[in-house]
């Protein structure tokens, strides 16, 4: 099989088609034909080695993957094979503490495909079958891949973790990401009303289209004010904050007393002052969220093909240009997700 691999860290260049023996299926596993792969940051960080993941050169990026069976192992029922199914990401162990509560999404032995296992940017992939979620007829491989981390992860952080409720006024903070643009996605169906920032207007023009009711550009203008202006002085509920950095700092003012931020990522800054007196004054809760169940993926991509939610695909490329794929997605010019196809 041919798959984009890496066998050095560096920038998109070291990204190149090697021809991979193709995966045999042990007892309980699949060999998925993958039509389409999504895009995330994590991929950068990996290919640069700033990941601190432990892997094997050389290494196949991509967390998400949608295609078909072709081949099962001992113990599948080979009726399986042909089945249009997503691929989770996290590979869980279904054995430790977490797993057995059903929070696999911290599963302590848990393996990711394209960080610490060989991912999607490749024509097939080695699973286990339970591993493989049906697709819904009318769901294709590119909205799947696009819809598994982004409306999975904003799913747990919003519904799981945050216990979003409808009525609620919430601040996605990048609104143009993927999981942000997910998130909004979400808030809207759940009735919530949505202010949204970003770095560009045309960013915030398509949020816009998507629902959100008030849109803040954080170049042009400052936040907490507008955010202020938007609440009448009262604050939101909730923020969605992907960004991590000041924006984390700031909207500790901009939360209503017994406010929630919940927090799944830090690209802007990892590493923040927090005033602990502010913090316990105000009465609010920080939460953290990570990754999703794949119950809970099965549910966003139930409402997928519902049509309740619509992924967002940005743009395109055949797997043969990923270079040229990531480095748009290093640009974050892009709204929604940037989808790889495969032949
Ligand atoms: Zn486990």
């Amino acid at each position: 099989m041919k798959a984009m691999v890496f066998r050095e860290f560096g920038g998109p260049e070291v990204l190149h088609i090697e021809e991979l023996p193709d995966p045999t299926p042990g007892f309980g596993e699949v060999v998925v034909d993958l039509k389409a792969t999504a895009l995330n940051h994590v991929d950068i960080d990996v290919r640069d080695g700033v990941s601190r993941f432990d892997f094997q050169m050389p290494h196949t990026l991509g967390l998400e993957g949608a295609g078909v069976i072709s081949v099962v192992g001992d113990g599948v029922d080979p009726s399986r094979i042909g089945e249009r199914v997503a691929v989770s990401y996290i590979r869980t162990c279904g054995r430790c503490e977490w797993c057995l509560r059903g929070m696999e999404n911290i599963c302590v032995n848990r393996k990711l495909l394209g960080e610490h296992v060989p991912g999607t940017y490749a024509q097939k992939i080695l699973t286990p079958a339970d591993h493989c979620l049906t697709l819904p007829d009318n769901v294709d491989f590119a909205e799947a891949a696009a819809a598994l981390s982004a409306f999975g992860t904003a799913w747990h952080a919003l519904m799981t973790r945050a216990e979003l409720r409808l009525g609620e006024t919430v601040l996605i903070h990048s609104i143009g990401s993927g999981v942000a643009s997910a998130a909004l996605q979400i808030c809207k169906a759940a009735g919530a009303t949505v202010i949204g920032t970003a770095s560009r207007d045309d960013k915030l023009e398509l949020a816009k289209a998507d629902g959100a009711d008030h849109v803040i550009n954080y170049t042009t203008t400052d936040v907490r004010a507008a955010v202020d202006e938007i609440t009448g002085g009262r604050g939101v509920e909730l923020v969605f904050d992907v960004v991590g950095g000041q924006a984390f700092v700031d909207s500790m003012f901009m939360l209503r007393p017994y406010g929630r931020l919940v927090s799944i990522g830090a690209h802007a800054g990892e590493v923040v002052p927090f005033d602990i007196i502010e913090f316990f004054r105000r009465q609010i809760s920080y939460i953290s969220s990570h990754t999703q169940t794949r119950d809970e993926m099965r549910t966003v991509l139930d409402l997928v093909g519902r049509g309740v939610l619509h992924p967002r695909i940005n743009s395109r490329y055949p797997l043969e240009r990923a270079a040229e794929a990531q480095e748009e997605l290093v640009a974050r010019t892009a709204y929604g997700k940037i989808i790889l196809d495969i032949d």
